[in-house]
Formats: structure tokens, C-alpha cells, sequence
């Protein structure tokens, strides 16, 4: 799709960035690999080694196009290779780590295996394949038109997730958890969202097996989501509402709550507990959603094979952690084997930053306090987060898996204000054309701020942004923005002081 102009000389620019090696496969090429291949060097290029699915090695030609890839056949659990293993969720009132059947009502057998799975690969069901090849393998994008603007030597790269029919990454988690209760034979669903993109994706893939989706939603800022919702046959509800004991506490406590994601969650889940015939999802945070996620990081690597190329930094928003999650792990894996060093980034909103000003410790992942404790990185269970424009960062935790491996010092995390990330958006927009959803823009202008200090120092580095969605029903966002209205709203310590001080004590 992009790259064939620029093919040769970015294979040459990477192999005068690895002078040790002859050709631009090297650094994914495993001198194993070429041993077997035996090939002269000028031959070598255009051949690559798989490297994504455990298959052992398997070498093809490829024609140098990063689009002709095929969609991944597994899953990758990043838990089977981490040297430490994350620590145990916990029953919420016993504080007795969380045993299987604990969260049965909730969750389908399956999915709760991979919950807990330590298996490295996954395979994906041959019927949720099918439906990925509705819009995968998503493009992997050079971003010329942006690096030319910048003049920086950077190479940028984009993975995009908005071709999907909900326009995110979400519907690569929402079409196997709706695929695992319908063969479970579930007929009802509940879930939460906040800006709408999770509840939309999550409606959609229900529509595709005749589940019953009901969305409880947070706040009502992005009408055209709900009929989105609507249209493929969801029930939406608002949060916080009268019908459940958790929406009645809040709004005892606050008859003018605005709602939040911790809050929608804690309603949904009482729903679901409630009902037999009920089961709950989750669009991030968990550890099988973001094992599903993993698919954009596997055909990534297999695109940036098939053009010789290697990241050397690698960046993602991050709300509940499962776009960054998905787009990353599989390269950290790459990382713990040795075979590629790229610097990971996430990129939180400076006004709900749970990884570089939150705690790491044992919390809920609702308002309420009905959830498993899980051990994270959070503002605190019951922080509230400013409504800035990315809603779908604006969640008190972060996915435990994420959390721990930050911990481990496999990735670093920055936080950005808003209106820096518009003004990226705006000139990713005018450059490469697609409009980012509010959340990714966090990414795009930290790739700015690399491509910037790339030019000073003279660094041809290589710049991987997680494009996890498109903005075209956030455009009010960008009204905003383009009128001059939009605030830095800042972190209120005050606020998190209050908060963290809620979160329970766990003795261990
Ligand atoms: C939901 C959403 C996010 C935030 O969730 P993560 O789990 O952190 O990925 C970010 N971007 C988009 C486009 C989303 O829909």
C-alpha cells in the first residue's frame, strides 16, 4: 500500500544501522536463519524469518509489501515468558487469591482459562478468524508526509486499528469474547463503556452471533456511538442509573454524579452476578483482553519483517492498557529473546495518570468494590478523572499485566496534556489524512516530540506508533480544540491524595 518507493532505501538505512549485518533482514534474521538460508546477501533481502508463532522457523520471499501479510493464527500470552510472574488476583472479600470458579458467574469457561493461562500460544477459533479478515491485517503505514513536515531523519511508522467496522482496535477483543459465549450457549452480555468504542464493538460482534448486549454507559458525549450501539442492536442504558444497588449508592453520595467507567463497570457487574442467564465483558484491562489484543503486535512484526525493518522506539496511548498491551508484547518478547531492542513508550493523559503518578498496589478495577482486587497501577478505585476529550483514558487503573511489566522495567511511560496531543493531531491529520480518535493522539504527539529530538541529535531512529482508531465521532473534540476552547486540566494530587488513601489495605 505505501512503501514500495521507499523500500530500498529505508533497507538501506537500516543496514547501515546494523553495520555488522549485510542486508536489512539482519536484525530479525537470526544467524541461524541465514546459515540455513546460505544465500548471498544481495539474494537475502526481501526474506524473512516468521517470527510470531512458535512454529520454529519459516522462512518465505516475500515481495517487500508490509500489507501482504496473513492474519495471525494465535494469540501470544506474554505471561509464559516474563522471568517474574505477575502477582495473583484476589477475592474481593476474602483477599484469598481468586480461584477459577469464582469467576464463573461472569465469565465463560473459556475465558477464563485464558485468563489464567500460562500457555505461550493460543490458537484463535477458525470462525473468529473469518470475521478478523473482515478488516485485517490492518495497514501498517510509513508516515512520509509527516517525517517531510518535521524534517526529521526519523522513519515514522503507523499501525492502524480504525479500519475495523467499529473503527478501533476493540472489535479484536469483542469478537472472541462474544464468540466464547455464544458457544458456551449465553444468550445475555453486559459490559460498560465511556466514550462508546468498547460498547460499540462489543454490539457489533453480539449482532454477528445473536447475543442479547446490553451497554451501560457513562456519560453521553458521543451521541452518534449509542445509535451505533443501537443499530447493531444493543440495549444502552446510562450510568449511574436507579436500577442497580452500585448506581443507587452514587447517587446518594452525589445526586449529580457525572458517571465514570469505575462506576459503569461496578453497575454492569452487579447485573451480570445477578443474572444467570448474564455474563459480563470487558473491553481492556484483563488479561485475556489483552492477550486478543496481541493479534496487531504479531502482524506488525510480520510486516515489519517483510520490509526489513526494526523499531527502535515503539509507542502507545494507554487507558486500561490494552492497545499498547497488544501492539507490545509480542515485541517485548522479541526483547527477552534477545532479538530486538526497541524502546517502549506508553503515553498516559497528564490528567489521569496511572502509571507515572499512580501507586502500585492490590485495588478494584470498579467504583464500587465488587471486582477481583487486582495488583496495578491506580489513582485509586473511586477517582473520579476529569472529562477530558479522551475518554477512553480515563480509567483510575492500569491492566495489571502492563503494570507489572513496568515494574520489571521492560517499558517506560510519560503523560502528555491535551492540548499538545491536538495540536499533534491536527498536523498528523493534515499530513497523512486520517483523523485520530482523541485517545491515540497521545501517541502521535509523543512520536512528535521523538521525531523532533531525532532531528537535533541526527538519529535515524525508527518510530512505531500504536494508531489504535480513527476521531470521526469525536469531532466535537476537535471543534473545540479548533475554537481555541480546549483547557489543560491539570492532575489534582489533592483529589488522588483522597483517593489512594480509599484503596484497601491488603496484608499480604
Ligand atoms: C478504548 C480505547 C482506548 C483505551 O483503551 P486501551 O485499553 O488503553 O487501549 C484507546 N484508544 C481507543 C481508540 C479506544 O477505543
Amino acid at each position: 500500500m505505501v512503501l514500495d518507493a521507499s523500500v530500498m532505501a529505508s533497507a538501506a538505512a537500516a543496514a547501515n544501522r546494523h553495520p555488522q549485518g549485510s542486508s536489512s533482514t539482519t536484525a530479525f534474521c537470526s544467524t541461524t536463519a541465514k546459515s540455513l538460508l546460505g544465500l548471498a546477501p544481495s539474494v537475502r533481502f526481501g526474506v524473512h524469518e516468521k517470527l510470531s508463532h512458535g512454529h520454529g522457523l519459516r522462512i518465505r520471499a516475500t515481495s517487500g509489501d508490509s500489507n501482504k501479510v496473513e492474519v495471525p493464527r494465535q494469540w501470544y500470552n506474554l505471561i509464559a515468558d516474563l522471568p517474574v510472574k505477575p502477582p495473583p488476583a484476589l477475592h474481593p472479600k476474602t483477599h484469598k487469591p481468586l480461584k477459577q470458579e469464582d469467576l464463573s458467574p461472569l465469565f465463560p469457561d473459556e475465558l477464563i482459562k485464558q485468563e489464567v493461562s500460562e500457555e505461550r500460544f493460543i490458537p484463535i477459533p477458525e470462525e473468529v478468524i473469518d470475521i478478523y479478515r473482515l478488516w485485517r491485517p490492518t495497514p501498517l503505514i510509513r508516515a512520509k508526509r509527516l517525517e517531510k513536515l518535521l524534517e526529521t531523519p526519523a522513519r515514522i511508522y503507523y499501525k492502524y486499528e480504525g479500519t475495523s467496522p467499529a473503527g478501533s482496535h476493540k472489535p479484536n477483543t469483542a469478537v472472541p469474547q462474544a464468540w466464547y459465549n455464544a458457544q458456551q450457549g449465553v444468550r445475555n452480555v453486559v459490559t460498560e463503556t465511556g466514550a462508546g468504542q468498547w460498547g460499540s464493538s462489543l454490539a457489533f460482534a453480539c449482532s454477528l452471533f445473536g447475543l442479547n448486549c446490553e451497554v451501560r454507559a457513562s456519560y453521553d458525549q458521543k451521541p452518534y456511538r449509542k445509535l451505533m450501539m443501537q443499530t447493531w442492536g444493543a440495549r444502552v442504558h446510562p450510568s449511574p442509573s436507579t436500577v442497580t444497588n452500585a448506581g443507587r449508592k452514587i447517587l446518594e453520595d452525589d445526586p449529580m454524579s457525572p458517571g465514570s467507567l469505575g462506576i459503569a463497570i461496578s453497575e454492569a457487574v452487579e447485573v451480570a452476578a445477578a443474572h444467570e442467564d448474564t455474563k459480563y465483558c470487558l473491553g481492556s484491562v484483563l488479561n485475556h483482553v489483552l492477550l486478543h489484543q496481541t493479534i496487531i503486535g504479531e502482524e506488525c512484526l510480520e510486516q515489519l519483517a517483510a520490509i526489513g525493518e526494526t523499531p527502535d522506539v515503539i509507542i502507545g496511548c494507554t487507558g486500561g492498557g490494552s492497545n499498547f498491551g497488544g501492539l507490545t508484547f509480542p515485541f517485548i518478547r522479541e526483547k527477552l529473546k534477545g532479538k530486538l531492542n526497541p524502546l517502549i513508550r506508553a503515553v498516559e493523559p497528564a490528567a489521569c495518570p496511572s502509571l507515572t503518578k499512580g501507586i502500585y498496589a492490590y485495588d478494584y478495577g470498579d467504583t464500587v468494590g465488587m471486582t477481583p482486587l487486582m495488583k496495578m497501577h491506580t489513582l485509586g478505585h473511586d477517582f473520579v478523572p476529569d472529562p477530558i476529550h479522551a475518554g477512553g483514558l480515563r480509567y483510575h487503573g492500569m491492566a495489571p499485566l502492563v503494570s507489572h511489566v513496568y515494574e520489571m522495567g521492560f517499558m517506560e511511560a510519560i503523560s502528555l496534556p491535551q492540548t499538545e496531543c491536538f495540536r499533534g493531531a491536527l498536523l498528523f491529520a493534515r499530513t497523512e489524512g486520517l483523523i485520530p480518535a482523541p485517545e491515540p493522539t497521545h501517541a502521535i504527539a509523543a512520536a512528535i516530540r521523538e521525531a523532533l529530538h531525532c532531528k537535533e541529535t541526527g538519529e535515524k531512529k525508527v518510530i512505531l506508533i500504536a494508531m489504535c482508531g480513527h476521531g470521526h465521532f469525536d469531532l466535537a473534540s476537535y471543534e473545540k480544540y479548533l475554537e481555541g476552547n480546549m483547557v489543560d486540566l491539570d492532575f489534582s494530587s489533592e483529589k488522588a491524595q483522597a483517593s489512594l488513601a480509599a484503596i484497601p489495605q491488603i496484608v499480604p
